[in-house]
């Protein structure tokens, strides 16, 4: 309470002995106690930071100074108080300031009046209405200057924040470029959230630079090909336009800083140009490591508007726009990659997800489209030649296998390894067997499983050097999985084709017989079409394989489905329905087609001579024929008829075909 009354007392003490005239009187005792009141209140202010103590040391100061006028009387010396002011509001708040001056404006205003006599003026002219007055502008300016240097402030603080938000975030993205952390699908998402804000970062930078130096814009160029582009400007859109060479170009090629003041004056050509002149610069290389990733440019149409220290201000943060350039580039690597492993991810799955060779095909080219857009061309061997088995260009192929001998294919094929060539400008082989119109690079990939060549798949472009080493390694990778892919749907048909087919002739096997009858009657029962079935015995084989051996027995097996396969229509389904006894279902073919069908079988067998001990024989069959609807509806009871008709063929002199309604 003491400390608190106690420099307000001695004010006030002060201020009274200002008032009797002391300063002029008695200055040997009135300014020490002036003196020792202000130096009271400052030890005050600053050890507590109270705004009254401010005010008080402020008053006092203030007083001090019209003592000294008083004492020495010096009323010319009044407006000296303005640039105290300004001072004084640079280092106190606002209203300390005004309290202090307040205070002290009633007491020149107290003196103009004339009502304490006897007193020397303040002011020279001293009027209660001047008094008030300069009061007022003395406020006035306290308020003006403290305005200014708050605005001052506030956009150094803008900025130091600013460089201090930067600085965490390059020193975060520094921690999370770890390899570890690079696992986590979290944090590259995060990567890409962040690198949307890149844009964004550099143009806060760039604000922060200006504010900092001064400056009307700062801008960052980066190279390009020939020269240079605008990449980020504080100016508005299309307010920077470039005009090539100048100082840019001077620090891309020295990589040095400058700084230029009198860029009218000397002809200084800046590389750029904006709607105000500009008469000054600062022009700062950004590099990483020693290659050069940008210029950063500020500039003001003020001459000598910066200076050193300035110079060394955009340096530092030129460093941080190396950080954001460099992450940027970063993001952008990883991008590239996460998005090819994204393709391979999903294109795999395509691929194993289908057993057919046709459709893996397709699916590879279309993955291969995806990580580049060419000409894509996909083959599976057959012996020493391939199958063209997709491709996606307009051309029309004929459908037969072709040779890749004397191709550039043939690199990739003889070596078992990709083959890639980036520009086939004076390459003196043929790339493809058939013409493939203007191509510039090529890349053939040999698709190898456990070491068996399966394919090949062939990228055509009409641009140089149409692949870098990360597409043609995701496009490897492909093909190993479509390579498995393949080898799996022909294990997978071979499988098939055991389950379904008769080892000896090829043809359906029973079970497969009996599941297509029972489809095929389902079929022709909608439609109402009718449907025959052929039941055929080879008439006395024991007597071929007492004769001849079994092995032989096994020859005219053998020949004659081959027989059965040329005779019959493609929609026809044979099958060794056992022994030697066949079926052929006959969709859509009434009786009497049947029996055409069943009589040139017969005969074309007949005919047809086996070779056994160098001697020919023939051999012979003998047939059924019942038909769905008319003889029978179900299975069951078809093959049941077609059964007895061959019954009837076989015990009323074999080597003939018998309808079952026509035995009655
Ligand atoms: P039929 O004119 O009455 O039909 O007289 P067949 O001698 O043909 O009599 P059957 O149809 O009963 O004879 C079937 C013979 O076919 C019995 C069997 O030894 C023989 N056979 C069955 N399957 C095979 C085979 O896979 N290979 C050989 N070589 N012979 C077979
Ligand atoms: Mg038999
Ligand atoms: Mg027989």
């Amino acid at each position: 309470m003491l400390t608190r009354s106690m420099p307000l007392l001695l004010a006030f003490v002060a201020w009274l002995g200002f008032l009797k005239g002391l300063p002029e009187a008695r200055p040997f005792f009135w300014f020490p106690v002036c003196i020792l009141v202000a130096s009271l209140c400052l030890f005050l202010y600053l050890r507590e930071k109270k705004e009254e103590f401010a005010a008080v040391f402020l008053f006092s100061g203030l007083l001090l100074f019209a003592g000294v006028i008083q004492s020495l009387h010096l009323t010319r010396l009044a407006p000296v108080l303005f640039p105290l002011v300004i001072i004084a509001t640079s280092f106190f708040r606002l209203p300390a300031v005004l309290i202090a001056l307040l205070l002290f404006s009633l007491q020149i205003v107290l003196l103009a009046t004339g009502l304490v006599p006897g007193l020397s003026a303040f002011l020279d002219t001293p009027g209660p209405v001047d008094a008030g007055l300069f009061s007022a502008f003395l406020m006035m300016t306290a308020g003006v200057s403290s305005f200014m240097i708050q605005r001052l402030r506030n956009a150094r603080e803008k900025a130091e924040t600013l460089l201090e938000t930067i600085r965490r975030n390059a020193r975060s993205i520094a921690r999370e470029t770890d390899l570890e952390s690079l696992r986590s699908e979290e944090t590259l998402s995060h990567y890409f959230a962040s690198m949307l804000k890149t844009e964004e970062e550099i143009r806060e930078l760039l604000v922060a630079i200006k504010h900092a130096v001064f400056a009307d814009a700062a801008s960052l160029f980066v190279p390009e090909r020939e020269g240079y582009m605008l990449r980020c400007s504080t100016e508005e859109d299309g307010g920077v336009k470039i005009s090539g060479g100048g100082v840019i170009a001077n620090c891309m090629r020295d990589r040095k800083t400058c700084l230029y003041s009198e860029i009218d004056e000397k002809k200084i050509t800046l590389g750029y140009t904006k709607g105000l002149k500009v008469l000054s610069a600062i022009v700062v290389p950004i590099l990483d490591g020693s290659t050069l990733i940008g210029v950063l440019v500020v500039d003001s149409a003020r001459q000598y508007a910066f200076r050193e220290p300035d110079k060394l201000s955009v340096e530092r943060f030129a460093g941080q726009l190396v950080r954001i350039l460099e992450r940027e580039r970063i993001y952008f690597m990883i991008k590239r990659d996460v998005f090819g492993l994204k393709i391979l991810r999903e294109e795999s799955s395509n691929l194993v997800k289908s057993l057919k060779s046709e459709v893996i095909g397709r699916k590879l080219c279309e993955g291969a489209e995806k990580i580049s857009s060419s000409q894509i061309f996909f083959f599976i061997g057959r012996g020493k030649k391939y199958d063209l088995v997709h491709h996606n260009t307009s051309y029309s192929f004929e459908d037969r296998p072709v040779s890749f001998e004397k191709t550039v294919v043939n690199f990739a094929i003889e070596n078992r390894h990709r083959h890639y060539v980036s520009d086939m400008k004076g390459y003196p082989i043929k790339i493809m067997p058939f013409e493939t119109g203007e191509v510039r690079s090529v890349l053939a990939i040999p698709m190898l499983y456990e070491n068996h060549l399966l394919g090949v798949l062939v990228m055509l472009s009409e641009q140089v050097d149409f692949l870098d080493s990360l597409q043609i390694n995701l496009l490897e990778l492909l093909c190993t999985q479509a390579a498995a892919s393949i080898a799996n749907a022909k294990l997978h048909a071979e499988i098939d084709k055991l389950a379904t087919t008769d080892g000896l002739t090829g043809l359906f096997n029973h079970r497969i017989f009996q599941e297509k009858l029972s489809d095929e009657l389902k079929r022709q029962g909608r439609v109402s079409n009718p449907l025959s079935l052929i039941l055929t015995d080879i008439d006395f084989f024991k007597k071929v394989n007492d004769t001849y051996g079994h092995p032989v027995g096994d020859v005219v097996l053998k020949g004659v489905s081959r027989i059965i396969r040329e005779t019959l229509r493609d929609i026809d389904i044979p099958a060794r329905y056992g022994g030697e006894e066949f079926a052929i279902i006959l969709p859509g073919t009434d009786a009497a087609g049947a029996k055409i069908i069943a009589e040139r079988l017969r005969e074309a067998i007949q005919e047809r001579p086996f070779k056994a001990d160098e001697k020919s024989f023939t051999v012979s069959i003998s047939i059924g024929i019942a038909v769905s609807p008319v003889d029978a509806k179900k299975k069951e009871d078809l093959i049941e008829k077609a059964d007895q008709a061959l019954y009837y063929a076989k015990h009323n002199g074999r080597n003939q075909s018998v309808l079952w309604n026509s035995i009655g």
